[in-house]
């Protein structure tokens, strides 16, 4: 499957996420060409802002692998195999998480200018060995491959759709928004 096929699955998990009312964001993590996980935005959902897509996914695989007993090393293992699709550039909060989890390479949509952590805002896919924060083995960031801009234009549609409805928990717009028929 192409970068493009993989990118299409992640937006499928982005336009469930707007379905359900949530800022559509949607990833899927693959390894060795297959699906292994996905995820998509639950933070209005869980009222927990740490939820994003990223956050969703790794979760879903770092529960599987605990449960059939893989310890850190391996875990870190398994995740220098796989790559992630996700349709918006990851923040500085889950590009952080990815570089300390050492996945291989993450490939995203459209940039994230006020929060992206992948070049917009802070560049934390470039590994950090001298200047880390904790310097300690277990937190040290690997970094990861970065491409970005794949199927921006359908992330950014989805986004533009989710502000259009009208997000109930974003604050009030300048200008006014259609309201559909209740
Ligand atoms: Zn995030």
């Amino acid at each position: 499957m192409s970068a493009t096929a993989f990118m299409e699955l992640a937006l499928d998990q982005a336009k469930f996420a707007l379905d359900n009312l949530e800022v559509p964001v949607g990833c899927v993590i693959v390894e060795d060409g297959k699906v292994i996980a996905s995820g998509s935005n639950r933070t209005n959902a869980t009222r927990n802002a740490t939820r994003h897509a990223e956050m969703e996914a790794i979760d879903i695989l770092l529960q599987e692998w605990q449960s059939i007993g893989l310890d850190q090393t391996l875990v870190a293992d398994k995740f220098a195999g796989c790559d992630l699709y996700v349709t918006c550039e990851p923040c500085i909060m889950c590009a952080s998480a990815l570089s300390i989890l050492g996945i291989r390479e993450v490939y995203y949509g459209c940039p994230n200018d006020k929060f992206g952590g992948c070049g917009s805002v802070m560049s934390l896919h470039e590994s950090l060995s001298s200047d880390d924060l904790t310097g300690s083995q277990d937190t040290r960031s690997r970094g990861f491959k970065c491409t970005g801009g794949i199927m921006a234009e359908e992330a950014v549609a989805l986004f533009r759709n989710f502000y259009e409805q009208g997000n109930p928990n974003a604050p009030k717009p300048h200008r006014p928004v259609r309201v559909d028929q209740q």
